[in-house]
C-alpha cells in the first residue's frame, strides 16, 4: 500500500496552546455511534463530554464514555433527543461550552442553532442560515442555478399547485420526481411515469412532507433513471479557507437509502474528480458555508454532474473520507467552532486506496422491517484496515424508538478489489446473535458481480431484489441519508 501522508495538525500550529483556546466541555445532543465517535474525537482533543439519554438508554455506551450524563426525557424523541428546552438545560446544569448535534435529531434544525446562540452555547455546525437553506431544496437549487451550477432540469422553485406541477413535467418531460424542499431521508419523494399519475402523486408527496416535516412544499425535477449519488466532503472554516476531501459514491441505496458508501468513486477519473470539487467548493461559498458539510450531486450515464442538496452537518459516512485522506472530520469540526483556521489546504488532501462502509442495520435482510432486542453476542471484526463506529455491545438491549442503524463496518485497501475482500472478511467474522442484521444482504451485494464491476446506479438494489423491478418509491424510518 502506498504510504499515506498523516497530516499532523502540529504540522501547522493550531493546536491548544498556540494562542487559541478549544472548548473545555462538549454536550453531545444525539446517542449512538455518533455520539460516541464524537466523544472519541473529545478525548483525544482533551476535552471533557457530556452525554444526554433517554431513560430507555441509562445502559448505551455513549452514557458510559462520556465524562458526564444528564437524562432529558422519556424515550420519544420528541420528548428528549429533539427537546430544544431539555438539551439547553443540560448544557446549561453541566457548564458545557459548545454542543456537538451529531446527525438527524437537531442538527439541521436552525431554530436550535439560534436557540444555542441566544443561550451563550456553541453549535458545532454551520450558522443557522445555511441550515434553512439546506432544509429548503427549492430555493437552493435556485441560488445554485443563479451560480451557474448545473442542477437538474426542473422547476423554477416550488409547485404550489396539481396544474403548476404538470406544466414543469410537460416542459421537462416525463418522468418527473415530485420532492419535498423540506425532505431528507428520502421521503416525500414520488416518481411519475405517467401524466395520469401526477396529481395523486402531487398530493401523497404533499401530504408526505406535512406529515414528516410539517412543511407541505414541493417541487419538480426530471427523474433521471439509473443515475449515481456522488457527494464530496467540504470543510470551511469561515475565513475564505474551502476545501474538500474527496467523493463518496453513495449509489448502492434502497428506497433512497444509502446503504453502501464508497470512495473513490468506481467511475470517477482524475479530471471528473476534479470539476466535482471545483462545484462543490463553489457551492459552499455561494452560501458562505462554514464548518463541515456535503454538497449532493446526481451523476448521469453521460457523467453530466447535477447539484441534488447540501447537508448542513457530518454525513453517517464520513468514515469512508477519513480512512482515505487521514482528516479527522469532527477534529476539525470542533476546532473550526471554536475559531480556528482549517488545520490542512487543499494541496495537503491526498487520498490514499479504496475505502468502504456498510450501514449495519438490526433488520430482517430480506423484508428489511425493524428487528431490535437483545444482543446475546456483539463481536466486531479487526485487524488493518477494518473500523467499526458502533455503540453496540453483547447484552445491549437494541430500543424499537429509533433508528435502525447499530454499526458502520468501514475497511480501507490499497484498491477497490482488495476493499471487497477485506469487506467480506469482516462481514465473515462480525459475529451478531438475538436480533437479525443486514449482514447477509451485504453478502449478497458484495458478490454481485455488477457491484464487483463498479457497474450500478441508485436503482441497483431493486433491480437486484426484483430484476423485473426497474422504480420502486416508498417511505421509510430513517433520520439520515
Ligand atoms: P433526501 O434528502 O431525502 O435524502 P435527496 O434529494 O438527497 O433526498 O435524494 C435521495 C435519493 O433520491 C438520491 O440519492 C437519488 O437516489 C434519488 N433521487 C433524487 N432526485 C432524483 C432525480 N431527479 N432522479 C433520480 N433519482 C433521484
Amino acid at each position: 500500500m502506498a504510504s499515506r501522508s498523516f497530516l499532523s495538525s502540529r504540522q501547522t500550529g493550531c493546536e491548544p496552546g498556540h494562542g487559541m483556546k478549544l472548548f473545555k466541555k462538549i454536550l453531545i445532543a444525539n446517542r449512538s455511534e455518533i455520539a460516541v465517535r464524537v466523544i472519541r474525537a473529545c478525548k483525544e482533543l482533551g476535552i471533557r463530554t457530556v452525554a444526554v439519554f433517554s431513560d430507555v438508554e441509562r445502559e448505551a455506551l455513549h452514557v458510559r464514555l462520556a465524562d458526564e450524563a444528564v437524562c432529558i426525557g422519556p424515550a420519544n424523541p420528541a420528548h428528549s433527543y429533539l427537546s430544544i428546552p431539555a438539551i439547553l438545560s443540560a448544557s446549561e446544569l453541566t457548564d458545557s461550552e459548545a454542543i456537538h448535534p451529531g446527525y438527524g435529531f437537531l442538527s439541521e434544525n436552525p431554530q436550535f442553532a439560534e436557540a444555542c446562540a441566544t443561550s451563550g452555547i456553541t453549535f458545532i455546525g454551520p450558522a443557522a442560515e445555511s441550515m434553512k437553506l439546506g432544509g429548503d431544496k427549492a430555493k437552493a437549487r435556485q441560488i445554485m442555478k443563479r451560480r451557474g451550477i448545473p442542477v437538474v432540469p426542473g422547476s423554477d422553485g416550488p409547485v404550489d399547485s396539481e396544474e403548476a406541477a404538470l406544466k414543469t413535467a410537460k416542459r421537462i418531460g416525463l418522468p418527473v420526481i415530485i420532492k419535498a424542499s423540506a425532505g431528507g431521508g428520502g421521503r416525500g419523494m414520488r416518481i411519475v411515469l405517467e401524466e395520469d399519475e401526477l396529481s395523486s402523486a402531487f398530493y401523497m408527496a404533499q401530504r408526505e412532507a406535512l406529515a414528516a416535516f410539517g412543511n407541505g412544499e414541493v417541487y419538480v425535477e426530471k427523474y433521471l433513471p439509473s443515475i449515481r449519488h456522488i457527494e464530496v466532503q467540504i470543510l470551511s472554516d469561515g475565513k475564505g479557507n474551502v476545501i474538500h476531501l474527496g467523493e463518496r459514491d453513495c449509489s448502492v441505496q434502497r428506497r433512497h437509502q444509502k446503504l453502501i458508501e464508497e470512495s473513490p468513486s468506481p467511475v470517477a477519473t482524475e479530471k471528473f474528480r476534479k470539476k466535482l470539487g471545483e462545484l462543490a467548493v463553489r457551492a459552499a461559498k455561494a452560501v458562505k458555508y462554514k464548518n463541515a458539510g456535503t454538497v449532493e450531486f446526481i451523476v448521469d450515464q453521460e457523467q453530466n454532474i447535477y447539484f441534488m442538496e447540501m447537508n448542513a452537518r457530518v454525513q453517517v459516512e464520513h468514515p469512508v473520507t477519513e480512512e482515505l485522506t487521514g482528516v479527522d472530520i469532527i477534529k476539525e469540526q470542533i476546532k473550526i467552532a471554536a475559531g480556528f483556521p482549517l488545520t490542512y489546504k487543499q494541496s495537503q488532501i491526498k487520498p490514499v486506496g479504496h475505502a468502504m462502509e456498510c450501514r449495519i442495520n438490526a433488520e430482517d435482510p430480506d423484508k428489511f422491517i425493524p428487528s431490535p432486542g437483545k444482543l446475546t453476542l456483539f463481536m466486531p471484526p479487526g485487524g488493518p484496515g477494518v473500523r467499526v463506529d458502533t455503540a453496540a455491545y453483547t447484552g445491549w438491549v437494541v430500543p424499537s424508538h429509533y433508528d435502525s442503524m447499530i454499526a458502520k463496518l468501514i475497511v480501507h485497501a490499497k484498491n477497490r478489489e482488495d476493499a471487497i475482500a477485506k469487506m467480506k472478511m469482516a462481514l465473515d467474522m462480525f459475529i451478531i446473535e438475538g436480533i437479525r442484521t443486514t449482514i447477509p444482504f451485504h453478502k449478497k451485494v458484495l458478490n454481485h458481480p455488477d457491484f464487483i464491476k463498479g457497474n450500478f446506479g441508485t436503482d441497483f438494489i431493486e433491480r437486484m431484489v426484483n430484476p423485473l423491478q426497474s422504480v420502486e418509491v416508498g417511505k421509510n424510518g430513517s433520520t439520515e441519508t
